[in-house]
C-alpha cells in the first residue's frame, strides 16, 4: 500500500499554543500525572510538528526540569474525546526515559488513519487507564 508513516519534523522551538497547553495540562492533571511531569510540562516548548496533518507536536521540557519515573522506558498518558464534528480524538502524552517527548493528538482512528487535523472538545475528554 506504500502507506506513509507520520513523522515529527523539527521546527523552530515555540511556546505551546493555547489549545496545546490546555490539552497538555488536562492530561497532566490526570491520575498518571506526577509533580515531575507537571514541572516538565510547565516548561515545555514545541520543537516539532507532525507531517501527516494531525495536530501532534514534539515537546521539549526545560533542561533543568526534574526527571520523572522512567517506568519501563516509554509510556503514554492518554485521554479520549471527540471533536465538535463527532470524530474520536485520542490525546497521548508520550514519556520516554522520564522525559516528555510528544503530545500526540490523533484523530485518524475513524478515517483509516487519515488525519483531518481535528482537535477534541475539551469537555469530552476522559482519562484512559494506563496499560
Ligand atoms: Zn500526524
Amino acid at each position: 500500500m506504500g502507506e506513509k508513516v507520520p513523522q515529527l519534523v523539527d521546527k523552530e522551538p515555540r511556546p505551546l499554543s493555547r489549545v496545546e497547553r490546555t490539552l497538555l495540562d488536562f492530561v497532566l492533571e490526570g491520575p498518571d500525572g506526577s509533580p515531575e511531569l507537571r514541572a516538565q510540562g510547565a516548561s515545555a516548548v514545541a520543537v516539532s510538528a507532525c507531517d501527516c496533518g494531525c495536530k501532534s507536536v514534539g515537546l521539549e521540557p526545560a533542561r533543568d526540569a526534574p526527571d520523572a519515573d522512567a517506568g519501563d522506558g516509554a509510556y503514554g498518558l492518554s485521554a479520549d474525546g471527540t471533536s465538535p464534528t463527532g470524530t474520536d480524538v485520542e490525546v497521548t502524552l508520550h514519556v520516554v526515559f522520564g522525559r516528555l517527548t510528544e503530545l500526540e493528538i490523533w484523530d485518524g482512528s475513524m478515517t483509516e488513519s487519515e488525519s483531518r487535523g481535528e482537535l477534541p472538545d475539551i469537555s469530552t475528554l476522559r482519562y484512559r487507564e494506563r496499560d
